[in-house]
């Protein structure tokens, strides 16, 4: 094993952050957890409160805060439509404030610190799969902004960070990722069918169903992460990170039905504003320079998933903070 680092998670109580975790900590790192709840509960992180390596933070990004740390993985930020639309101001606020906190504190530090960014930096593309290289287009102004804009201009500040004062960052533009973890609430796809189909409840597909998604199993993404924290220095990125395996939300409502042997019915519901029509990542950077591709099929995670949704007690969870 390498060098034990300190390394802090924001966002670490959440579902990719709490993996992070486990893994960093698995690793024998000293892991700084921190998270202010609101898409999340300690649950997720339960397992690892007696751990001597892990230490968990109530608080929220969008004030400073004054750590030392070797590494920093920025993951603060709700990351489904419902929970980012929630309170859009404070969506800005914790992607441009928390960015700006976590460059700081990587800045006196003289750490490494590595920003979730998303595929919505590319908005509806219009470019097929999407490479790095495209620029987007993305609507500054719908329901969405707030968070697409919002990440983009915390891609802005890492990298304005790194030509102005040296600091060593790098940027992950994340395609949609699922697996156990996933908020029963959070009104993403692949957990909204899931629970629908284990409950017997019709199958909300929104709009005609023939938009697409590529979908990433989480333990994948999360190799992902760390391949490219471990970067040489000289790759900021932005790199891609996701499965190019596209389906339509149509075919994903009938993998669901079949693998849950679910008798629920395929209900239309009106299409969201701005919803990206297509989504597909090209992944040829990763693969080149972090050697990374994903392994897990859309088939095999979504058994993990299903396994995992058949398992928990929903009254341990609940919709965001309502004073959020
Ligand atoms: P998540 O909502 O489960 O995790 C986000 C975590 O950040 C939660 O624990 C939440 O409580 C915390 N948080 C939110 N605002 C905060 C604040 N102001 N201060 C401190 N903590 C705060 O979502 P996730 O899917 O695990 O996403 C993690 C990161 O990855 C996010 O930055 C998201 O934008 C990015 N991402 C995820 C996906 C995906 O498909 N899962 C895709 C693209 C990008
Ligand atoms: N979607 C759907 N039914 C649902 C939830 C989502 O048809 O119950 C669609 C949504 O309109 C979008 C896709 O599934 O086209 C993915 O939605 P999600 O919220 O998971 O993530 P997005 O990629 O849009 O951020």
């Amino acid at each position: 094993m390498g060098a034990i680092k300190r390394i802090l998670v924001t966002g670490g109580a959440g579902f990719l952050g709490s993996h992070l975790c486990e893994r960093l900590v698995a690793e024998g790192h000293d892991v700084i957890c921190l998270d202010n709840f609101f898409t999340s509960q300690k649950t997720n992180v339960g397992h690892l409160l007696t751990r001597p390596n892990f230490e968990l933070i109530r608080h929220d990004i969008t004030l400073p805060i004054w750590l030392e740390v070797d590494e920093i993985y920025n993951l603060a930020c709700p990351a489904a439509p419902g929970h980012y639309q929630y309170n859009p101001i404070k969506t800005m606020k914790t992607s441009v404030l928390g960015a700006i906190h976590v460059l700081g504190m990587t800045k006196r530090c003289r750490a490494k610190v590595l920003q979730a960014s998303t595929s919505e930096v590319y908005g509806d593309p219009q470019v097929h799969p999407q490479p790095e290289s495209y620029r987007g287009s993305v609507n500054p102004i719908g329901p969405r902004a707030c968070y697409d804009e919002g990440k983009r201009a915390a891609e802005t500040l890492f990298m304005d960070y790194h030509r102005a004062n040296s600091v060593n960052v790098r940027i992950v533009r994340i395609f949609n990722t699922y697996g156990p973890r996933m908020h029963p609430y959070d009104g993403r796809v692949i957990s909204n069918f899931i629970c629908q189909a284990l409950k017997g409840q019709d199958i909300t597909i929104f709009g005609d169903g023939r938009q697409t998604r590529s979908f990433c199993y989480r333990d994948d993404l999360v190799e992902g992460l760390i391949r490219m924290m471990n970067a040489p220095d000289d790759f900021c990125g932005p790199v891609n990170l996701g499965n190019p395996e596209e389906f339509t939300i149509r075919e994903l409502a009938d993998i669901v039905i079949e693998l849950t042997a679910s008798g629920s019915r395929i209900v239309a519901r009106p299409l969201p504003a701005d919803d990206p029509t297509r989504r597909q990542p090209d992944t040829t950077l990763a693969q080149q320079r972090l050697g990374w591709r994903p392994t897990v099929s859309l088939r095999q995670g979504l058994v993990k998933t299903i396994d995992w949704f058949r398992s928990i007690d929903m009254s341990e969870y609940r919709p965001p903070t309502p004073n959020y």
